[in-house]
């Protein structure tokens, strides 16, 4: 048997991760001519691949790497935790004490009287858990048709049946059956691509009436929850216009449908708060958590739950749960990124000193002449790519064709940020300093420049 190890050459990493591994969302023959690039380490903001090339990650991962690369603290924890109790499930009338120190410590990190936490291994299943927890909840309350939830087109909330029928994302649907029954998508938020001629505040009333809208047309006798990222994430880091939230808030309490707010990136700082909900002020009933809950260094998700629904939950039986709900090691290292994120101080500062200077030289941006807007939250930040910024205009390629030469510029630069469609995203680790900003700033306006002078050279203009 072959030892494969990171001091292959990276052509033969390249050929057996082509010949044994399938990629999550990729075109698996396109990506096997290409080859994969291959991360071999990690430390703060920066990734090294085997050529030894250093990259700059400002998508932190996946949005998930919140106090960033090489925190000896958590493998330490994880290294004692395996030693001592690698693994017990929570099933069986059996519990542990990470998986309970977890739990006392997010329900005194979120708002209001979310203080009950059910696990899951990622944010997809978290997802699931709470379709099935919002039907239970309402059919345990004598209302079961209350069945349908109500979610949003281009949201992402995952991938497994449930999660990617809650998500709204149209390529997903086209594969493997989706959606489930009993789930209705309204319209996205997304003033800079749909809003026409409306002001971002109209537009933003707009869009949120659709909720009372559909929640009319389906009958409120059938409607049990709605879902949304506070701000969307993989649609794009789509921010809402003000007017938005509070008039989702209004219809949430007037017709007493449940809220959920799947955190799961914007969670744990990524906003400027421990959660998006608090920058957004919304009062969900249950917040999907991930990513940021363990800095991306152990899988572990959950749903944090109000006092009302997990009162009716924890009444009858709940027949669901994962072999890793409550995972001992990854609640331990859950529980040290939560410590160091806290003692460190982490959230506070970074929204009161990085996260304002990210958000000047990022909405500067719009002076170069493909940048439409600029908008950013916190630690998660959007540019529109566009040939008429006045027009708010799209380019006459396919969606995502300039996406991706800009993206692939950024990599050429050593600059990991991503594209959706033709916008691309930043969402870089908590603990990205000043000058690692200046950085990223300048390694994106010199990856824009090559992407408009290609495209001006290919005719995309
Ligand atoms: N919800 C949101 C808002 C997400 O961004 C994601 C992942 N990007 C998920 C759910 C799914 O999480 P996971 O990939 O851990 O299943």
């Amino acid at each position: 048997m072959a030892i494969i190890t990171n001091h292959m050459p990276t052509e033969e990493l390249q050929a057996l991760d082509a010949a044994h591994h399938m990629h999550p969302f990729s075109n698996g023959d396109e990506l096997s001519a290409k080859g994969a690039r291959v991360i071999t380490r990690a430390k703060g903001v920066t990734l090294t691949d085997s050529e030894g090339v250093e990259l700059l990650d400002a998508m932190a991962g996946l949005w998930c790497v919140n106090i960033g690369y090489g925190r000896d603290e958590l493998a330490d924890v994880a290294a004692r935790q395996m030693r001592e109790l690698p693994y017990y499930n929570t099933f069986f009338q059996t519990t542990h004490v990470p998986v309970i120190a977890l739990s006392q410590r997010l329900a005194e990190l979120a708002p209001g009287d979310l203080n009950h936490v059910f696990y899951a291994g990622s944010g997809s299943e978290a997802n699931d858990t709470n379709i099935r927890m919002v039907r239970t909840y309402w059919a345990e309350k004598g209302k079961p048709t209350k069945s349908i939830i109500i979610s949003r087109k281009n949201a992402y909330h995952g991938s497994s049946v449930g999660s990617g029928s809650l998500g709204g994302m149209t390529p997903m649907h086209a594969q493997g059956g989706l959606p489930i029954p009993d789930i209705h998508h309204i319209n996205q938020p997304n003033w800079w691509a749909e809003g026409g001629d409306m002001s971002p505040e109209e537009f933003g009333l707009a869009r949120a009436r659709e909720l009372e809208e559909a929640i009319n047309e389906l009958g409120e006798d059938r409607v049990a929850a709605f879902i949304a990222e506070p701000i969307q994430g993989a649609g794009g880091v789509i921010v809402p216009p003000e007017t938005y939230w509070p008039e989702i808030q209004r219809i949430c309490d007037k017709y007493e449908i449940l809220l959920i707010a799947d955190e799961v990136i914007c969670g744990f700082g990524r906003t400027g708060n421990w959660f998006g909900s608090q920058t957004l002020n919304i009062r969900p009933h249950i917040m999907t958590i991930a990513k940021g809950l363990s800095s991306g260094y152990a899988p572990i998700g959950g749903s944090i739950v109000c006092d009302e629904v997990a009162e009716v939950i924890n009444a009858c039986e709940f027949n669901h749960g994962y072999t890793y709900s409550g995972h001992p090691v990854a609640a331990a290292v859950a529980l040290e990124n939560l410590r160091i994120l806290d003692e460190e101080k982490i959230v506070e500062k970074g929204a009161a000193e990085t996260a304002p200077y990210l958000k000047e030289k990022w909405e500067a941006l719009t002076d170069h002449p493909l940048v439409g807007e600029a908008k950013i939250v916190g630690f998660m930040g959007s540019i529109a790519l566009t040939p008429d910024k006045a027009a708010r205009a799209k380019f006459a390629s396919d969606p995502g064709t300039v996406g991706y030469i800009c993206r692939e510029r950024c990599f050429a630069n050593k600059l990991v940020m991503r594209h959706v469609g033709d916008r691309m995203i930043i969402s870089p680790p908590l603990v990205i300093s000043k000058s690692e900003i200046d950085t990223l700033i300048d390694r994106a306006h010199q990856s824009l420049d090559e992407c408009y002078a290609r495209i001006k050279d290919e005719g995309l203009l």
